[in-house]
């Protein structure tokens, strides 16, 4: 081999270690790539489908909540800057492993914790859970403006929310883990969302954080998720009084004296959504 050939080769060597070692060092940063990869997703048009209800029964609220198949709870209250927690509300919490949150939401955490697990063998942890008006405030006082929600705004006082993290990984780094990015990818099929998504800041008022899961339950977070809307996208997208068929789900936001409902349900959840109606999901 001739020097000026021997000296090519070395060159090329040298020119592959430095891409390999730089793509590995790319592909590890998930917080550098991983977002905006994500965020160009194909999206589906909401599974939202208008519906004319075939027979309707008008009820008021505390006669629909007495139903045995009735489940009234707080899963799809909207909270935000401008939509606070009312006044003297009251988070229903268990808790679990330490952390407290909304009873329905520890099974469909646990089932995730266990999927991401079983697909990645990474385990995901609870950083934080519940917090008491004085725990939001005191990390408000230690966090930059548009970081932490206001009091009484944040999901964390509302119980809904938890904040994740996999070992040696947390905040924004939760993107270098293979867990933290399966997260997105599988939450909405335990009726969790990313609350605050890459790209919508504006709308949420908070900046992106995909350590930060909202349980709305299913079908809603699956709805969310595959049209990438925010929460505050969905519910605006409900018209009052409309029905909407979503699989073998209906879904209506209705208001707390216009409650018509099909006839022959088997169940039905119901929540306020935190901007004066309510969101019925019906079970035929
Ligand atoms: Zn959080």
């Amino acid at each position: 081999m001739s020097v000026k050939k021997k000296y090519r080769v070395l060159l090329a060597v040298l020119a592959a270690a430095v891409l390999l070692c730089g793509g590995g060092v790319v592909y590890y940063h998930g917080e550098w790539w991983f977002p905006a990869l994500y965020a160009m997703r194909r999206l589906e048009a909401p599974d939202l489908n208008e519906l004319t209800l075939d027979g309707a029964r008008l009820w008021t609220l505390e006669e629909l909540v007495a139903q045995e198949n009735v489940t009234l709870s707080n899963n799809l209250l909207l909270v935000n800057a401008s939509h606070p927690l009312p006044e003297g509300y009251t988070p229903e919490l268990i808790e679990y492993n330490g952390a407290k949150m909304h009873p329905l939401m520890r099974d469909p955490y646990v089932a995730m914790r266990d999927d991401i697990q079983a697909r990645t063998g990474v385990r995901i942890y609870v950083a934080s859970d519940y917090r008491t008006p004085e725990e939001q405030q005191e990390i408000l006082n230690s966090s930059e403006e548009g970081i932490a929600a206001p009091l009484g705004c944040s999901e964390h006082e509302a119980g809904l929310a938890l904040d994740v993290y996999a070992p040696y990984h947390a905040g924004i780094n939760v993107l270098r883990s293979r867990a933290g990015r399966l997260l997105p990818r599988v939450c909405a099929d335990y009726g969790y969302i990313i609350r605050y998504p890459f790209g919508k800041e504006e709308i949420t008022g908070i900046s992106y954080e995909p350590w930060h899961v909202r349980y709305v339950g299913v079908p809603h977070a699956e709805i969310m998720t595959d049209a990438g809307l925010t929460m505050e996208e969905y519910v605006e997208a409900l018209t009052p009084g409309t029905w909407y068929q979503s699989g073998k789900y209906q879904i209506a936001r209705l208001s707390a004296d216009a409650l018509r409902l099909p006839v022959d349900f088997t169940h039905c959840d119901i929540s306020p959504d935190n901007t004066g109606y309510y969101i019925v999901t019906v079970e035929l």
